[in-house]
């Protein structure tokens, strides 16, 4: 094995659970997950979360949807580095959830637009739209979108380092096809974190609003084949948080686990 080899193996990819909560309330932060600190995965908390030596090294927010328990810590940890100076980050979605943020947020409205501040050439915020199930490249992290079924336009991903091991995000999501099927053929995919928001009693409300119980994602599981796979549940709504635990504790699938806040995974 070569140096550059042994090193390649050797990587591990830090994952660290700001937020996965489907409420904002008590000690509850948002989604929001930090790889290897430079690259936030949503924006739910960030400098509720992080003290300002760590606001410095991110680089990147990719972001699942517009929603804004995934999106409201952006806003105070852009105008932080704004303040701190000399630092720009990258917002990276695809194209159709990068114009929502556009159109109805940075319009100087809402939100200055840092797209163009201090100036267009020399952003706080730069733009980054890529495609749909492909991989696009981010420092030394391949991410893949996935579009999922949501309320508004929504996409899960595959996360991976550069010795391909990854794991995959549904981000918010009913019942949904694409992402399932790709989770079957998908390898060396470590885990896979799903929104659980509502326990079994409220299965038509976690439809009308994009959400799952645990009994659709057992369904899903079952029905994509996924037996074999590590999942951590996400999302789930605090109020709700012991009636859905006790629910897949019922279950007795040992490899379905609940997310916890400050929690680090490590791939
Ligand atoms: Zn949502
Ligand atoms: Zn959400």
């Amino acid at each position: 094995m070569t140096q550059l080899q042994a090193i390649t193996y050797n990587q591990v990819m830090n994952i660290k659970i700001l937020g996965c909560s489907g409420n904002y309330v008590g000690r509850h932060r948002t989604t929001c997950f930090l790889i290897d600190g430079s690259l936030l995965i949503d924006a739910g908390t960030v400098t509720d979360s992080l003290p300002r030596k760590d606001l410095s090294k991110i680089k990147r927010v990719l972001v699942t949807h517009t929603h804004m328990d995934h999106l409201k810590g952006l806003f105070p940890f852009v105008d932080e580095i704004a303040m701190m100076g000399g630092h720009s980050i990258e917002l990276v979605s695809a194209a159709p959830v990068l114009d929502i943020i556009t159109n109805n947020l940075l319009n100087n409205l809402i939100w200055p637009d840092f797209t163009v501040i201090p100036s267009a050439m020399d952003a706080i915020i730069k733009l980054r739209d890529i495609p749909l199930e492909k991989p696009s490249h981010l420092d030394g992290i391949a991410v893949k979108p996935i579009l999922m079924t949501h309320t508004v336009y929504t996409v899960g991903y595959v996360v991976r380092q550069q010795n391909g091991e990854g794991f995959m995000f549904t981000a918010d999501t009913g019942p949904t096809k694409r992402f399932w099927e790709l989770a079957h053929d998908e390898k060396n995919i470590h885990f896979i974190m799903a929104d659980v928001s509502f326990p079994d009693r409220l299965s038509n409300l976690a439809l009308i609003s994009g959400h799952m119980t645990p009994s659709i994602l057992m369904d899903m599981i079952d029905r994509y084949d996924l037996g074999d796979r590590t999942f951590y549940v996400t999302h789930i709504k605090p109020i709700f948080g012991r009636e859905i635990t006790r629910e897949f504790v019922r279950s007795g699938r040992p490899n379905i686990r609940i997310l916890r806040q400050g929690q680090t995974l490590e791939i």
